[in-house]
């Protein structure tokens, strides 16, 4: 393979997407690819695509409507599509787009170098898409170089697939069921983290915590790895997401007490207030236990931020299920959440009874996200306003998008803080520093870099 070929990839979805093409450049730079921004440069283009809702998957086949028309007049270029869509819909990808030439599914992500010689070799629609595989995909790669986004921040994928089955999604028929990755090849990852200057790791997964549950030889899940990875020097900060309500154990709530490097924030879909709602989504817990749950974790861990996710317009949601969903924001007391409109998905139960009759129109579902935003902007202010005058360790990013003159990062909790501070980017992204907060506001803080007076730089 010549080493001029360049790659052009688009990522839709969730972290773990975006985890997986970091991996998928990693790989096909080994293969001498080179990662490019212009579509127009690229010899091979890839959507790695997420079908959780219907808008992403026709976003997805819109990218291939383009690179086909980009294929048309050069013929040369090779189009690849991955992730969630793909594993659904197979074959039936290249009837629909023929110009496609490569379609592999999420537990097929180690086998792309070998796919895409196949293609640049000359076969056409080449296609691997495994139902379920016995390892995880990252198990097989012995050595992860991912081409990462952030040279201080990374996501470590921890567990694919999911066996709950709540019955409006598809991540079990799309990822597949629940593999957890093998211990020592997520340690392996992260000391070349380490050895790499980065200082921040995020483990992946659908259900994060209930890493370990489908080994069969050990008895090890995600609190003795938290325990494992904080031993690890030059990595300051551990966080992990998404949790699920049924699998946050005592003990996992308890290593984010005791492990320092271990972050105060944790994300635990709610999905629903109602406990009927909760009931026909499968979720497994009433409302009172994620509420219980919650209070938990603020009890044992001081200074928690607990987020959320909500669904509005679940097949036959009425006006007062919707509201116990609002009231639960404040009850639960969660910092904030994501919000999105029900989005029916085949296979799906839900899906089924939407089809039946129990149908909330779009412009009922908007109305819903509105009030529910609204109601999460409210509480999500009063939680920053918790934050005026105290002052929070800040790991540095760079500089504020919305404001150049200030610097950007989070704080253990995960809450971006917009910062004046009297030294440069180059000076301080990567490093741990303390924030005075000085304006909360609804989804930021902001602030002043609190430096010692024997350290302030002398200004000229
Ligand atoms: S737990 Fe999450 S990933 Fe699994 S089926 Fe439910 S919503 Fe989907």
């Amino acid at each position: 393979m010549t080493t001029s070929r360049k790659v052009y990839m688009e990522t839709l979805g969730c972290q773990m997407n975006f985890n997986d093409s970091e991996v998928m450049l990693g790989l096909l730079k080994k293969e001498g690819f080179e990662p490019v921004d212009n579509k127009h440069e690229a010899d091979l283009l890839i959507v790695n695509t997420c079908q959780i809702r219907g808008s992403a998957e026709d976003k997805a086949f819109s990218y291939l409507g383009t690179w086909g028309k980009l294929k048309a007049k050069k013929p040369h270029v090779k189009i690849a599509m991955a992730g969630c869509v793909s594993q659904q819909n197979k074959d039936a990808i290249f009837k629909r787009a023929p110009y496609v030439d490569i379609v592999f599914g999420t537990q097929n992500i180690h086998e792309l170098p070998e796919l895409v010689r196949k293609a640049f070799d000359g076969e056409r629609q080449v296609l691997a898409v495994d139902r379920q595989k016995p390892r995880s995909t990252y198990d097989y790669l012995s050595d992860i170089a991912p081409v990462r986004e952030s040279d201080i921040s990374a996501w470590v994928t921890i567990i694919e697939g999911c066996d709950y089955f709540c019955t409006y999604c598809v991540v079990p028929y799309t990822r597949g069921r629940q593999i957890s990755r093998a211990p020592e090849s997520i340690i392996r990852e992260v000391l070349q983290l380490a050895a790499n200057g980065f200082k921040e790791i995020t483990l992946l997964g659908q259900t994060v915590d209930s890493y370990g549950k489908d080994f069969e030889d050990r008895q090890y899940g995600l609190a003795e790895l938290l325990y494992e990875l904080s031993e690890i020097s030059g990595i300051e900060r551990i966080r992990f997401m998404t949790s699920h309500p049924l699998d946050l154990t005592d003990r996992i709530i308890d290593a984010v007490a005791e492990l320092p490097k271990v972050m105060e924030y944790i994300h635990i879909p709610m999905q629903a207030g109602d406990d009927e709602i909760l009931e026909r989504m499968k979720r497994g817990y009433t409302s009172q236990q994620y509420y219980d749950l919650v209070r938990k974790i603020y009890d044992k861990v001081p200074n928690a931020a607990v987020t959320g996710d909500f669904i509005v317009g679940f097949p036959g949601e009425t006006d007062e299920q919707f509201r116990r969903s609002v009231e639960s924001v404040a009850i639960a007391d969660i910092h904030a959440a994501n919000t999105a409109a029900y989005s029916p998905r085949k296979q799906t139960p839900a899906a089924i009874w939407e089809e039946r009759g129990q149908e909330i129109s779009d412009e009922v579902k908007q109305e819903r996200l509105q009030i529910l935003n609204e109601a999460i902007h409210r509480q999500s202010l009063r939680k920053n306003l918790e934050y005026a005058g105290k002052t929070v360790e800040v790991l540095v990013e760079g500089k504020s998008k919305r404001n150049p003159e200030r610097l950007t990062g989070r704080t253990r909790t995960n809450k971006v803080v917009n910062f004046n501070a009297p030294y440069s980017e180059d000076e301080l992204v990567g490093k741990l520093i303390q924030v005075e907060i000085t304006e909360p506001l609804p989804f930021s803080l902001i602030g002043n870099m609190v430096v010692p007076a024997e350290a302030m730089p002398v200004l000229q």
